[in-house]
């Protein structure tokens, strides 16, 4: 069976930046792509919060930039999907759908992704006034009236954030009583710029690909009865899971699946295994941090692999 000094699992972000500081620590990397190549950000339009674009640039576009200079350096990609990892002894065993390989350390770049609420209009307008991430996003709002879907900690911060910017912020939560913890309630339900659509859940987002968002209409789940909200923008706020499925068992994860690392480090549980990026970042969840930490993530396994394993 072949055997590679790192394996890199995701291709986004984390992924590339560590396979790039890997390649040229001439640990002649492996990285899989898995089933969304790029990662997140190919499914956004602009980013502008990314240093080195002043003028900002589409996340597709960015995301085979990132790929081109892992490429450059000897990065060897394999477009297809991690199916399982053993990660009881060194070298560890990597299966995909074609075979299997055995790597002397692992990097765990499998991101995050955003719960939806699984409407046909909000994939539609993804991208185009549809956004599940405030800080990435609001500020294309400035002086607009934004929805944001959700009742716990992640709404409230969400809805805190775009207050910022917006002129007006509607929290619909399908119930009455929010999830959020007692401080970020107070803090939300205190602010004036917050209004407050109770017990409605959105059952069509309104509006095209051209405009953007238009409203939502909801649906009270007490009544049944349905109504529209004029809105220019909706931030889906409804939770966010780890991809680390394949890890489970395996490594410490934290309650909802997050990957568990030695704080300032990548360093996992298990000696050689290394996580970056979203997947070990319940907090941030932005394209920089995950790249910083993908590129921590190479050094800690080029200094794990140079020291004969030392963790
Ligand atoms: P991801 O980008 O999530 O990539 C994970 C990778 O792992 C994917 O390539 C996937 O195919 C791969 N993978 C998963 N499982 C397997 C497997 N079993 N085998 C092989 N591969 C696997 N951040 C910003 O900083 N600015 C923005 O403007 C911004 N806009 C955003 C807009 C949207 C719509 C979204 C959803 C997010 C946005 N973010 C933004 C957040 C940003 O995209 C993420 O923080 C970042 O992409 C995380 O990078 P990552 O490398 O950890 O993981
Ligand atoms: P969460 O606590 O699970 O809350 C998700 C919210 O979304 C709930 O109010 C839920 O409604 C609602 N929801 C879920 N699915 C929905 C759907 N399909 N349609 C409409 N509404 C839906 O998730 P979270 O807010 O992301 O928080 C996750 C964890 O991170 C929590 O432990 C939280 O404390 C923590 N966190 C902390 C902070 C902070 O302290 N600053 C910030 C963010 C997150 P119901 O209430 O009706 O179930």
């Amino acid at each position: 069976m072949e055997k590679h000094q790192v394996v890199i699992v995701g291709s986004g972000p984390a992924g590339y930046t560590a396979a790039i500081y890997a390649a040229r620590a001439n640990l002649k990397p492996v990285l899989f792509s898995g089933l969304q190549p790029g990662g997140q950000l190919t499914i956004t339009t602009d980013v502008e919060n990314y240093p080195g674009f002043p003028k900002g640039i589409l996340g597709p576009e960015m995301m085979d930039l990132f790929r081109g200079q892992a490429e450059r350096f000897g990065t060897q990609v394999i477009d297809d999907v991690v199916t399982r990892v053993d990660l009881r002894e060194r070298p560890f065993l990597v299966e995909w759908h074609a075979s299997s390989m055995r790597a002397e350390a692992v990097i765990i770049a499998t991101g995050a992704s955003a719960k939806w609420l699984d409407l046909p209009s909000e994939k539609l307008l993804s991208g185009h006034g549809v956004s599940a991430c405030a800080t990435c996003d609001g500020f294309f709002f400035r002086g607009k009236e934004i929805g944001v879907v959700g009742g716990g900690d992640t709404a409230m911060e969400e809805a805190l954030f775009l207050t910022k910017m917006a002129a007006k912020v509607t929290v619909i939560h399908r119930r009455h009583d929010l999830r959020a913890s007692k401080v970020m309630q107070q803090r939300a339900l205190a602010n004036p710029k917050i209004a407050w659509a109770w017990n409605q859940e959105v059952v069509e987002i309104l509006g095209d690909k051209k405009i953007g968002v238009t409203g939502v209409t909801t649906r009270d789940t007490t009544t049944g009865e349905l109504r529209n909200l004029l809105l220019n923008g909706l931030f889906i706020a409804i939770g966010h899971e780890p991809n680390t499925q394949l890890f489970r068992g395996q490594l410490e994860t934290d309650p909802v699946g997050y990957i568990k690392i030695q704080a300032g480090t990548t360093k996992t549980s298990v000696p050689g295994v290394f996580a970056a990026g979203d997947a070990a970042d319940p907090s941030y969840r932005q394209a920089v941090t995950a790249a910083g930490t993908g590129c921590m993530a190479a050094i800690d396994a080029e200094r794990f692999l140079s020291s004969g394993g030392a963790h």
